[in-house]
């Protein structure tokens, strides 16, 4: 039996005009995903994108790939079938049969795009209905709150017949809201932020600070890791390790120790905006929660966005830790960051941070490092540039 997939394309028709442009981007996204399983074929009709995978395919692996593509609102897999009643009944009652034989409920709703089919759309719903009622007599018609409901779609050349949509992963196709500089860690809380920027149509820059011999290479090992599981949603993420050794040494050795976090967040900001510059990113994005730590209260804040020459989008400043690890835990990154390595961030910690700081005070302190340009420019000359993706993106 052949088997196409439909995908609808949810918030996409909020575009108007520029529907199309977009519908264009998810279907290279979709593309990109597929890539190596094949050469698929892509239709647009109406607000489905119609796929079609090459023979012998495994559209498991298929379904839960375009599972991972941000602006898909949901999509199923079809059955397709000649244009009579007779194999549409036929279809649906071998197509249905392992899905229908779990549940109790069923409706059975018909959309004719083809006006020229004999039997309207009632009529379809009755027609088959009552065949699967015949087939599966432990079944019941509910057409409020069916189990499953069966849909029947007459197109142009052909019918097809499927079960219940699978909720896709939302959102906007990567790169249809520009680039943006994710500063990310080996927490629980950065990668979440990189996904839920890139949820929102936004292609990833990935900016880390390692800091050797204080963070170890298995703690590299663990970022890069975390990327590659946010790159199963969004792409190939193009990614920047930059070495923070030295200018973590000079903090230690010339600020007043409450202010090392926060000079570190200022000059991580600083480098930030040079890689996202030359990158051709719009923003930048941290992983910081109002009031989690020290240097995210809202006076600390103040001190990290007034270096930043972009927008910081902080996706999860008004999440609690137990939200933003459900979200870690659905898109896989939560093992992976709960694994016990340092980061720079551990480091040189104060013992008692300034919670209230006050800006001038803090760029008093970073005014203690005497060639701090220097060792900035330096370490942007020393960032090792990576490319981070997951199978099959
Ligand atoms: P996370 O779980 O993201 O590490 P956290 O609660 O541990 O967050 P901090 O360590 O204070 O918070 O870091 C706050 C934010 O600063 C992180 O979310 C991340 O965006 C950025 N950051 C921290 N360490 C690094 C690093 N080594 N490289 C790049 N960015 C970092
Ligand atoms: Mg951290």
């Amino acid at each position: 039996m052949k088997e196409i997939i439909l995908v609808k394309n949810g918030e996409l028709v909020l575009k108007g005009l520029n529907r199309s442009s977009f519908e264009d981007v998810l279907i290279k996204n979709m593309r990109r995903h597929l890539e190596d399983l094949g050469e698929f074929k892509f239709t647009k009709s109406q607000s489905t994108i119609m796929v079609e995978a090459p023979e012998g395919a495994d559209l498991d692996e298929v379904a839960e790939r375009l599972g991972k593509v941000f602006g898909i609102a949901a999509y199923s897999r079809a059955a397709v079938c000649e244009k009579d009643m007779q194999s549409i009944v036929k279809t649906a009652r071998e197509y249905l049969a392992d899905e229908l034989s779990l549940v109790s409920t069923f409706k059975v709703e018909a959309k004719r795009s083809d006006k020229k089919f004999p039997l309207k759309s009632p009529e379809i719903c009755r027609e088959l209905g009552g065949a699967l009622l015949k087939k599966f007599n432990h079944l019941k018609v509910d057409v409020h709150n069916p189990d499953v409901t069966v849909t029947v779609e007459i197109r142009d050349t052909h019918a097809f017949v499927r079960g219940n949509n699978i909720k896709g992963a939302g959102g906007m196709p990567t790169g249809t809201s520009g680039r943006a500089a994710v500063l990310i860690s080996g927490g629980i809380d950065s990668p979440v932020a990189a996904y839920m920027m890139a949820k929102r149509g936004i292609e990833l820059v990935a900016v880390h600070f390692a800091s050797p011999p204080y963070t170890s290479e298995l703690a590299l090992i663990k970022v890069m890791d975390l990327l590659k599981k946010v790159s199963a949603y969004c792409g190939t993420i193009t990614t920047y390790v930059v070495p923070f050794t030295e200018i973590q040494e000079a903090i230690r050795d010339y600020c007043p120790e409450e202010y090392f976090t926060l000079v570190m967040r200022r000059i991580m900001m600083k480098i930030s905006n040079i890689i996202a510059e030359n990158q051709n990113c719009r923003a930048l994005i941290t992983g910081e929660s109002l009031g989690q730590v020290a240097s995210q209260t809202i006076y600390a804040l103040q001190c990290t966005d007034s270096v930043a020459k972009f927008p910081v989008f902080r996706p999860c400043i008004g999440m609690d830790k137990d939200e933003i690890i459900s979200v870690s835990r659905k898109i896989d990154t939560f093992e992976t960051s709960i694994q016990p390595y340092e980061d720079c961030c551990t480091v040189f910690t104060p013992k008692h941070p300034r919670t209230r700081p006050k800006p001038q005070d803090v760029e008093a302190a970073e005014s203690k490092i005497a060639n701090l340009d220097e060792m900035i420019d330096a370490a942007v000359k020393g960032a090792k540039r990576r490319f981070i993706k997951a199978a099959g993106v």
